[in-house]
């Protein structure tokens, strides 16, 4: 959230002069960024410089409320902070408006043989990078599909590509570094199915800036008539956010959307890619849980759910959009109340956050915290601040870690069955609340009365996402 505390203060160099910036010409600034965004990509009329007349407008109250369905965001109609931090992401500049997953009309092209061609290239790679990170990003999309792309090098192909900055011409100007990163067209004459890419962004090939393929893969899906997807875990999602190049696999709503348009391929072996946790599934399993400063936070995957009481339902979101330097597959998560932490583990090495950010120096090795050589990795964590005191949960056995003195107590580890009684294998992750501990092993909780010391209800693990 400091992000757009951060954002705001840029645009005003002079407050590092301490010159003091009246809240409201910040607040015309925050205003813009809305009116801008929701002009852009949710169909909103431009107003000019009406800003003012506008801000409290139902048309505005609506169509934030719209962007924040879009987003999954709680539906507040107000520029909250988190609707704040998802509208300075970077971002293809398509419009989300159309309601669908499916462009309007689907407008499709007519054959199944589509030729692409490239009109010029960026200097921040090698032509030979470009060109390979295009091919491969093109061909993601024929594989599923009955689709077939040739590259062609003279003659007018069907997808254009090319590398423009600011006004270019298309009615639909770019905007410098960050922003909007690309845009494409729908299958058609003419401009239609043609990518450009911003070259005020610094394209690469790896996990600095904006990666080439990445952004490639889901211009394309535009350019065969794929509108953007609610699905956060979809290529088609309108935000950037980095996975590996090398094993990236099409997800399988991006999947659903392309053998919709195109049909089904004729491989014996039918491809499927990863989908998103359905929140309901009765066997679903969590990877890691933690409060946070009040709410849940409940990782699985590529992805954690925010849960908090104000929100109707918990909200999905991928890791890497939050903080794109962390890992998936979180396996324990803990939060430590009297330093206002939330420790993350994977293997042998953990991260801390404070609020939303990562700190600095992170990751560290977990010998810090006092484990031997042969733990490599810790199923689940809880700290009980009220004791002081954090338990971690390895295999069939658990650790108590004085928050105080930063050392183990002796005579750990333990096994976890003596102490819980009723929990007969490894955990998968457990928070505190009040006085229990909500031990999740594979779709079922148990809810461990810390007074009682037993079990005091069981039930599936999907309870936490508010399911029946
Ligand atoms: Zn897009
Ligand atoms: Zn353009």
């Amino acid at each position: 959230m400091k992000k757009v505390l951060l954002f705001l203060l840029l645009l005003h160099p002079q407050l590092s002069n301490a010159f003091p910036v009246s809240p409201k010409s910040l607040e015309e600034e925050k205003m813009a960024i809305v009116q801008r965004y929701l002009e852009n990509f949710y169909n909103m009329p431009k107003s000019g410089d009406k800003i003012k007349r506008q801000k409290n407008s139902t048309h505005l109250v609506k169509k934030l409320k719209e962007m924040q369905k879009f987003f999954g965001l709680e539906e507040t109609g107000q520029t909250d902070e988190e609707t704040m931090e998802v509208m300075q992401m970077p971002r293809c500049g398509v419009p989300d408006a159309i309601e669908y997953k499916l462009t309007e009309g689907n407008p499709k092209w007519k054959r199944n043989e589509i030729t692409y061609s490239i009109i010029d290239y960026t200097q921040d790679m090698s032509q030979a990078d470009v060109d390979s990170a295009l091919e491969k990003a093109i061909q993601i999309w024929s594989g599923p599909s009955l689709l077939k792309f040739t590259r062609i090098y003279e003659g007018e192909a069907d997808i254009k590509i090319s590398f423009v900055r600011g006004d270019h011409g298309d009615n639909s100007p770019f905007d410098g570094p960050n922003g909007i990163l690309a845009h494409a067209f729908q299958p058609g004459q003419g401009i239609g199915g043609d990518v450009h890419f911003d070259e005020d962004e610094t394209w690469t090939k790896d996990s600095r800036d904006y990666n080439l393929f990445l952004v490639a893969a889901h211009e394309f899906g535009h350019s065969l008539g794929l509108s953007h997807s609610t699905d956060p875990g979809a290529l088609m999602f309108p935000t950037y956010s980095f996975s590996e190049p090398s094993t990236y696999v099409l997800p399988q709503d991006d999947i659903d959307g392309i053998q919709f348009l195109y049909g089904v391929s004729n491989n014996s072996v039918k491809p499927t890619g990863p989908t998103t946790p359905g929140t309901c599934d009765p066997q679903l399993t969590f990877d890691a849980i933690t409060t946070l400063r009040g709410e849940i936070i409940i990782f699985k995957d590529k992805y954690f759910w925010r849960k908090h009481n104000q929100l109707p339902k918990p909200e999905l979101h991928k890791i890497s959009l939050f903080w794109p330097s962390l890992p998936s597959g979180i396996q324990a998560a803990y939060e430590d109340d009297e330093k206002d932490l939330v420790i993350l583990f994977k293997g042998n090495q953990y991260w801390a956050l404070s609020g939303y950010e990562i700190r600095p120096g992170f990751p560290r090795h977990i010998s810090n915290f006092g484990f031997p050589r042969t733990v490599q990795a810790i199923d689940a964590a809880v700290s009980y601040s009220n004791y002081g005191k954090t338990y971690f949960f390895v295999k069939n056995q658990y650790w108590r870690y004085d928050n105080l003195r930063r050392a183990m107590d002796p005579g750990y580890p333990k096994n976890i069955a003596d102490k819980f009684q009723g929990l007969q294998s490894s955990v998968d992750a457990v928070f505190q609340k009040d006085h229990y501990f909500y031990f999740f092993i594979g779709p079922i909780y148990h809810k461990f009365d810390l007074h009682a010391k037993r079990i005091v209800a069981v039930g599936r693990s999907n309870w936490l996402l508010n399911c029946r």
